[in-house]
């Protein structure tokens, strides 16, 4: 896979090297340079999840990695099941949230763990990443026993769910998290003053796991045929996506780029509109960003959004017929929750939010999908004060619930960061 550096096309890249490096020359994007067509979709179609995966990935990366490694690397990243119930005879739920973390970002998270580890040269190799709930935990069960990779994550002390906390802090091993005396920007000034220091940078062997590292972008590009796989015409197939940094759209547009022939793709925003203004005007002109109920996307400055562009200008998707995009507030989301209960389906707000845009937009003769984010236990205070039910919970949080948490604490402060990455060797 040759890829370029978006903000300097003549900067180019392998795939081990986009990975190694997250980023490019001034904080530009890795984006494949060209994408081939798939040589035949209606077969891979036929393919299980894990095989048709490695086809896919082998098809997008090239041979950096050997068909027989790449088998081997998907089939552990993608030890857990997608499932796609169907909601009436033209709606159907992709749902992504059955991995170790309760949300889609397992795909990519474990998926760029497992890369990472293949393209490490022995030295040490550190993952320092702050999280505001969700990608901690995704990143910290991808990397958790992983032989000579040590994970640190900080959080915002007492600011993420008590849940959320028991999901990642009580691993232990090689997982090492920080409960930062602070709020999440105080956790990311302090990883980004890390990755300043370049002393420390090369002792430990830095890397932040970023979620624009392009080996999960690629991850997430293999649901999207597992859906088209259960449907019964992928031709009239519009997917719906709840969105927030444009990760998982970019995805699915790249799943289009390498011949998935869906007819087109919803990205479904909360409060924070930036996308759907710019697509009606023409104009980007970002708001301040507004906590929501769907907090898991609340961007203001969607950091994919280069690559979506990017699609369509060098790759030359048709954009304008192919993506559209919708805000939704918090009322609308609540009111797509009790509505989707009252179908049957107990759905997280990010995921009811999806599912409110396609039902809006879908039309007679076409089939929906929409994208379930995360597991509706993930979000039960929201669930239980809009629906009135006792939200069960699943066997992953109900296994740590009263397990001990290992976390450390300390300061907003860069020295004690350093001291507890200097015991870490
Ligand atoms: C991260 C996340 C999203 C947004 O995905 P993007 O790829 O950033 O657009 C949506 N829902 C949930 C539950 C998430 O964790």
């Amino acid at each position: 896979m040759q890829l370029i550096n978006i903000k300097h096309p003549e900067d180019r890249v392998s795939f081990s090297q986009a990975v190694l490096q997250g980023l490019g020359r001034d904080q530009g994007l890795y984006f494949p340079e060209s994408f081939e067509l798939l040589p035949d979709v209606p077969m891979l179609l036929k393919e299980d999840f894990v095989s048709r995966s490695a086809l896919i990935l082998h098809h997008l990366i090239g041979d950096e990695i050997s068909r027989s490694r790449l088998e081997q690397i998907v089939a552990s990243a993608f030890d857990f099941p997608v499932e796609t119930p169907a909601l009436d005879h033209s709606v159907r739920a992709l749902e992504l949230f059955h991995g170790p973390s309760l949300a889609f970002k397992d795909f990519g998270a474990r998926f760029m763990a497992q890369c990472l580890a293949e393209f490490h040269d022995g030295g040490p190799m550190t993952i320092l990443t702050a999280t505001s709930g969700d990608t901690g935990a995704a990143v910290a069960h991808a990397y958790y026993q992983q032989p000579g990779i040590q994970v640190v994550i900080l959080y915002p002390r007492g600011k993420i769910t008590p849940l959320q906390e028991k999901l990642f802090c009580t691993l232990g091993g090689n997982v090492h998290t920080i409960a930062v005396d602070s709020d999440f920007d105080a956790c990311q000034q302090l990883v980004k003053q890390s990755f300043e220091e370049p002393e420390l940078k090369r002792e430990l062997g830095l890397n932040s796991a970023n979620s624009i590292n392009i080996a999960r972008l690629v991850a997430q590009v293999c649901y999207y045929f597992e859906a088209a796989a259960s449907v019964s015409d992928v031709r009239q197939t519009v997917f719906s996506v709840p969105s927030g940094n444009f990760g998982n759209v970019t995805a699915g547009l790249v799943a289009r780029a390498i011949g998935l022939p869906y007819k087109r793709i919803i990205a479904a925003t909360n409060a924070n509109d930036t996308v759907p203004r710019f697509l009606d005007s023409g104009e980007w002109d970002p708001n301040p960003t507004v906590t929501t109920i769907t907090n898991a996307m609340d961007v203001s400055l969607p950091n994919n959004f280069p690559r979506v562009l990017e699609l369509g200008s060098r790759h030359g998707l048709p954009l304008r017929s192919l993506l559209s995009s919708f805000s939704l507030d918090d009322n609308q989301t609540r009111v797509a929750i009790r509505e989707l209960y009252a179908r049957g389906y107990l759905a997280d707000p990010h995921t009811a939010l999806a599912w409110a845009a396609l039902d809006r937009e879908v039309k007679e003769h076409e089939e929906g999908v929409f994208l379930c984010t995360a597991h509706p236990a993930k979000f039960l205070e929201v669930l239980e004060e809009t629906l009135d039910v006792v939200v069960p919970l699943p066997p992953e949080l109900e296994a740590v619930r009263h397990e001990k948490i290992l976390s450390s604490t300390i300061a907003s402060d860069f020295d004690a960061l350093k001291q507890e990455l200097a015991a870490l060797h």
